[in-house]
């Protein structure tokens, strides 16, 4: 029997990030959608505006790289996003191409296999190209307004790092910057907690070779497993309790602990929020108007 998902879902960095934390979150997240009450940390209220804040940020980021006058959005924010909003017109990188520059940009790529077929889709805060006779370029900026900046070896296993770049080379042929080789791709991560050591990763033919094999390995354990049984939960150790369980609104159903971690321990690489109200995180209208 395969495995049954909603029509609408397209793979994403956040589920597949689920998965290979934890294949029970990913079952009952995205094939379930279990709605679980409980809270994702606390005190929740700070979680609330810190949540709230960086969708602020975001906005008015989308706004000024969209041709909006910087200084009439500075003058629209109070504190922190006044600061984070001053970081941002400081030190945006100088060197990103400017011919073409896409903000909150859906993607999709054909992704599936025997067992199914599906779609990879990643929202990307920002593309930044250019082409010219020669040669073509593109920055990938994930803006990211976490208290504290991610160290670049917990950012490297992270599954965002891997399926950004790739599905962006898959899907570039058709995208008005035209057809790009992985070497001509680069992803960095800005943090309003250190705006001037922006985190690089460049991308090669290797790996993208290599994240094309773990992305169809990933996928094809997913779609071996039809029933819960086949999602097992992560091994139970004080370490997974206390980086993923914690902070997991399935952990009571779980038996995985009651309280919430506390959201001032929380590294940002070991924080997944599973949000049911987005599990389908792009419409049908998202996946569609992207297909190719
Ligand atoms: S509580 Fe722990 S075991 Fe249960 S789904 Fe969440 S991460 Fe997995």
């Amino acid at each position: 029997m395969p495995l049954s998902l909603p029509t609408t879902f397209a793979f994403s960095q956040s589920s597949l990030q689920a998965y290979a934390n934890c294949p029970r979150r990913f079952w009952l997240a995205y094939v379930e959608q279990l709605h679980w009450p409980a809270l994702e940390t606390k005190p929740f209220d700070a979680y609330e505006e810190q949540m709230r804040l960086g969708s602020r940020f975001h906005q008015a980021v989308r706004r000024a790289e969209t041709g909006f006058d910087p200084q009439l959005l500075a003058d629209t924010l109070d504190y922190p996003l006044d600061e984070w909003f001053a970081a941002y017109t400081r030190h945006r990188p100088d060197d990103l191409p400017s011919q073409f520059v896409a903000s909150e940009q859906v993607l999709s790529i054909p992704f599936g296999n025997e067992n199914g077929r599906y779609r990879l889709a990643a929202r990307y805060d920002l593309i930044a190209a250019e082409r010219d006779e020669e040669n073509a370029r593109a920055v990938i900026i994930d803006w990211k307004t976490t208290s504290r900046p991610t160290r670049r070896s917990r950012l490297q296993e992270q599954l965002q790092t891997v399926v950004y770049p790739f599905v962006l080379v898959e899907a570039s042929e058709s995208l008005p910057w035209g057809p790009l080789l992985p070497e001509q791709v680069e992803m960095r991560y800005w943090f309003t907690a250190a705006p001037d050591e922006p985190v690089i990763f460049r991308y090669s033919a290797d790996l993208h070779a290599a994240n094309r094999t773990r992305l169809q390995g990933l996928l094809a354990e997913m779609l071996a497993g039809s029933v819960q049984a086949d999602f097992p939960k992560v091994p139970d150790t004080e370490q997974s309790r206390q980086h993923l369980c914690a902070y997991c609104v399935y952990r009571s159903r779980c038996d995985r602990g009651i309280d919430a971690g506390d959201l001032a321990q929380v590294d940002d690489a070991d924080f997944f929020v599973v949000d049911l109200e987005s599990s389908l995180e792009f419409t049908l209208d998202d996946v569609e108007a992207m297909a190719f």
